[in-house]
Formats: C-alpha cells, structure tokens, sequence
C-alpha cells in the first residue's frame, strides 16, 4: 500500500521547509521532498536561500564590507592599518561553515518537529498522489490529502551569453570565486548585480556593471535609488545604464563583452562575467501532464491570495508563484499554507513585503515610493531626514543617506517607508511593523526612540512629514 501523509511538501528552500514545519506544528504527518545539489554533489536543505542565495551572499558582503572599512574608515577612527591583507580563501571557508551551520540547522528542525526530510525529487501526479524518486533506488507513489509545492527558481541565462561555469557565471558561481578577479563584468543591476558587484568591487576587483534600463532600481524610490548610484559609483563601482549586451565570447584572457550603449555598440573586455539578469520560476519535472495544474504564459503555477492551485487541496509558494522573489515572501507564504490546511483563518499581507539590498549603504524599503503614491492620484507629504543628522550614523562613521517617509495627506496613514543608509535592513522592521498596524505618521512621532540610535532618523523624518523635524531644519 503506498505510504500516506497529511501534507507532502515538495522543495525544501525558505518557502518549502518553513511550511513542512508549521504544517507539523499544526498536528499534519509531514513529509518534505528536495532535491538541492551543492557542488560537491552532497544534498543539503535549505535550497537556494541558504545554499546559493541570502545567506553566502550576505557571509562575503559582511566580509569584503570589512575588507573596505579597514582600508578607507579605520584612519578616520585614528587607527591605522598596515600590511592588510586579504585571504579570499579564509572569507569562503567562513561562509561555507555558516551556510553549513545553517542548512543543517533545518535536518535537525525537521527531527524535532517530527517532518519526514526524504531526498529526491518529487513530482504531482493526479489526485494528490507524489511519485517520489530517491537519490539512488525506484521511484515510488505517496499519497497525500494536502500537496505544497514550493520548487523555486532558476537563474535566467541569457542566449548572448551562456554560462559557462567558468569565466561567465551565474550568481552561485560569482559566489564562490577562490580569487578576486582583475576585471569583473556584471550583467543587470538589480539587487543580485550589485550586491555581488560590491562584493568583488570591496575585495579589489575592477568592476564594471551593465545594465539595459536607463534607470537604476526603477522599483526603488527615486531620492533613495539616485542618491545610491551616487554613492555606488563613489565607491568606484562602474555602472553604465541604458547598456544591453548583445554579446560574450571566450578569448584565452577571459571575456569579450559586446553591449548597444548610448553612444552605439561598445565592447568591454573582462576576466570574469556574471550573468544577474532575473530568476525565473523553476517547475521542471514537477507537474505531471494529467495532474490538473498548467503553467502561466510566464512558467509560473498559478495560484489565488491563498496560494491555492486550481487543483482542490494543491498549493504553490515561493518563487515558483507569482510576486517578488524573497525568501520572506516564501516563508509567509509557507505559514499561510500551512494553516489554511489546518483549517484556520491565514492571509499574507502583500502590500507590505519589505524590500532590502544589502549594499553599503543598504537600502530598503516598505509599501509605496513617491511615484506610485503620485500616480494613485491619492493626496500625500513626505519628510525625510538625512543620516548625516544622526549621532549614531556619525559615531559609526556612515552618514550617507536617508530615511524617507510617504504619508497620506488627509487620514496621515503611512503609505510607504524608504531608507538607504547604515543598517537600513534592520530599520525597516519598524516601518515594517508600524505599516501592517496602519499606522499614522503621528503614531510614529509620538513613539519613543532610544538615542542615540539610527531609528532615531525614522523618528525625525516622520516629524518632519509635517514640517516638525527636530533636528533638522524643515
Ligand atoms: P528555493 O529556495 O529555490 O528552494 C526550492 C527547493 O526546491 C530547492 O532546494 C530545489 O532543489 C527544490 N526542488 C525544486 N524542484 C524539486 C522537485 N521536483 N523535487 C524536489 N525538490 C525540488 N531573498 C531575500 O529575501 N533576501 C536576500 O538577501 C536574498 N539574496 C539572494 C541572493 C542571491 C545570490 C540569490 C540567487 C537569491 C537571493 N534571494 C534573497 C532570493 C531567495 O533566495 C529566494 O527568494 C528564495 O530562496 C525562494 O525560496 P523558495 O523556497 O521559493 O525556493
Ligand atoms: P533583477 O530582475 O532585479 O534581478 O534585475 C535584473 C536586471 O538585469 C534588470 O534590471 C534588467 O533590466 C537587467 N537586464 C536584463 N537583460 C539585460 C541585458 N541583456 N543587458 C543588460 N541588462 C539586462
């Protein structure tokens, strides 16, 4: 008799693994699939978020920021730095332990919340039936009374330039680099394209980014996304916008890059190049033919607010669904899942997803930028304040950028929240916090803030939405 559960997961990232677990906790027989292949060929949980993603990303930008701190800012502190050097070597190792740490960290969840973690892939078949195919054995049927899918995404490759594994990379490639390049090209300047351009760039790398729209970070407010590029090309990233590569081909230097630039076709010669133009959903060998579910026009499974598929008791998280591809988005996702199955009332508040590039400065933001509040016809203020204000932004020696507040005119409802400066990921939590609240601009006015801290700046640009900044000329 095949072997049943009440919930079969299918995919073990933050959409997958998260779910597995709340659907345990809440009473379900669990058991969750993957079939995540790190380099050395050995299965670990996780998927791309911990793997291939957020976490080894994060590891080399806390590392390589160091890297840069010790050269340009330790003098400003009266310390001086001699004989520096760096152990690119040392910096993988370190992130390799924590990515280690981490991924094993969900085996062990899985063991105390009592999930089933069986390695392998999954596939729907029709009527909540899994075929189950081990790493080595037969495959074999599962029955389920609830299926999620949550299979992720995939890098997008671009037919100009295929990757190559070697000298054209996508981002897990450009995160594991033993050395730093001389001259490191990087296609798209989205959040992957910068923090891994950053990353390189801190480390000693020549780097030139390449970027088809004539705007960065159009999903960013404007005041944040042009103050950033400023501080981006200060830092001495190269960044040519309205640049679409045409173009890449081996030499036995490395590679020639081929792009139509606004002054015509250009070409640009690199050691390295790192494809980061967008993730698309990753479906393959998923969906069996008669399983009832069909792709959308874009590869995504479709799925309503409840993440429910059109199939009754099917549902699809994450990045293989529609929306922004974040490891957060996936693991609410997860938890609504989870507790819609177990019957309870569950929804993920779309309309405040924080959005965060862990560049330095970071940005990040919540709800809506200027533009879209301007465009909504909606009557609106704005205050901001800038960190250089801020005594905690001086005492640490990063004062560049802002706080942004975008507040209703009429019932002073907080609309949206931006920030770019120091730790702006962490602040962001309050706006976070305060948005799913419905919270007004006064509200945060008249909430304390500790001094002296960066929250402080978000304290003061919400004063300063209606001309109160305290310490700040408004
Ligand atoms: P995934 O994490 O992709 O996991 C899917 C899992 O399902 C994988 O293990 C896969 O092997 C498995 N799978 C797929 N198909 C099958 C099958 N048929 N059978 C069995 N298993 C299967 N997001 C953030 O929020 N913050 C960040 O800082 C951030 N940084 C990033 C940096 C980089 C370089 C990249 C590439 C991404 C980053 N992201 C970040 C995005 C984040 O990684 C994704 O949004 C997140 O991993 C999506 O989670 P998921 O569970 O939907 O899918
Ligand atoms: P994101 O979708 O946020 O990961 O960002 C990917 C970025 O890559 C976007 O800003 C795209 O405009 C950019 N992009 C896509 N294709 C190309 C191309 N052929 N040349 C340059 N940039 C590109």
């Amino acid at each position: 008799m095949a072997k049943s559960y009440d919930v079969i997961v299918i995919g073990a990232g933050p959409g997958g693994y998260i779910a597995a677990i709340r659907a345990a906790q809440n009473g379900m027989r669990v058991a969750c699939i993957d079939a995540w292949r790190n380099r050395d060929g050995k299965h670990a949980f996780g998927g791309t978020c911990l793997n291939a993603g957020c976490i080894p990303s994060k590891a080399l930008l806390e590392s390589s920021e160091l890297v840069h701190r010790a050269r340009h800012e330790f003098s400003k502190h009266g310390i001086t730095v001699s004989g520096l050097e760096v152990d690119v070597g040392a910096m993988q190792k370190r992130k390799a332990t924590i990515v280690r740490q981490l991924t094993g960290g969900i085996a062990g969840l899985f063991k105390a919340n009592k999930v089933e973690g069986l390695v392998g892939r999954g596939r729907l078949l029709a009527d909540r039936k899994v075929e189950f195919t081990p790493e080595s054995g037969e495959p074999e049927v599962l029955e389920a009374r609830y299926v999620i899918l949550a299979s992720g995404s995939s890098p997008i490759e671009l037919p100009v330039a295929p990757f190559d594994g070697e000298a054209i990379v996508d981002s897990w490639g450009a995160l594991e680099f033993d050395e730093v390049p001389r001259r490191l090209g990087v296609i798209g300047a989205g959040i992957i394209g910068l923090e891994l351009g950053s990353v390189w760039s801190r480390l000693g790398a020549e780097v030139v980014i390449l970027e088809a729209l004539d705007e960065l970070l159009p999903a960013a407010d404007r005041d944040i996304a042009k103050e950033a590029e400023k501080q981006f090309r200060r830092q001495g990233l190269t960044i040519h916008l309205g640049a679409k590569v045409t173009g890449a081909r081996r030499t036995d230097k490395g590679v020639v890059v081929e792009y139509s630039g606004r002054d015509g076709a250009q070409t640009l010669e690199v050691d390295r190049l790192v494809v980061a133009v967008g993730r698309r959903p990753y479906t393959d060998g998923l969906l069996a033919e008669d399983c009832g579910i069909r792709l959308d026009e874009r590869g995504f499974i479709p799925v309503d607010d409840g993440c429910r598929t059109r199939v009754k008791g099917v549902y699809a998280i994450g990045d293989c669904v529609r929306g922004p591809m974040l490891a957060h988005k996936a693991s609410e996702e997860g938890v609504m899942a989870a507790d819609l199955i177990a019957g309870e009332v569950a929804e993920v508040n779309y309309a405040v997803v924080p959005s965060v590039i862990y560049t330095a400065p970071e940005i990040a933001w919540v709800g809506k930028t200027e533009r879209e509040v301007q465009e909504s016809g909606r009557a609106y203020k704005t205050g901001s304040f800038p960190f250089v204000a801020n005594g905690r932004a001086k005492a640490l020696e990063q004062t560049a950028g802002m706080v942004k507040v975008v507040s209703a005119a009429d019932d002073d409802e907080i609309l949206g929240v931006h920030i770019l400066g120091p730790m702006a990921g962490e602040l962001i939590a309050e706006a976070v916090l305060a948005m799913e609240f419905s919270a007004s601009t006064e509200d945060l006015q008249r909430t304390i803030h500790a001094h002296p801290t960066l929250a402080e700046a978000l304290h003061e640009a919400s004063l300063a939405a209606d001309k109160r900044a305290l310490n700040y000329p408004n």
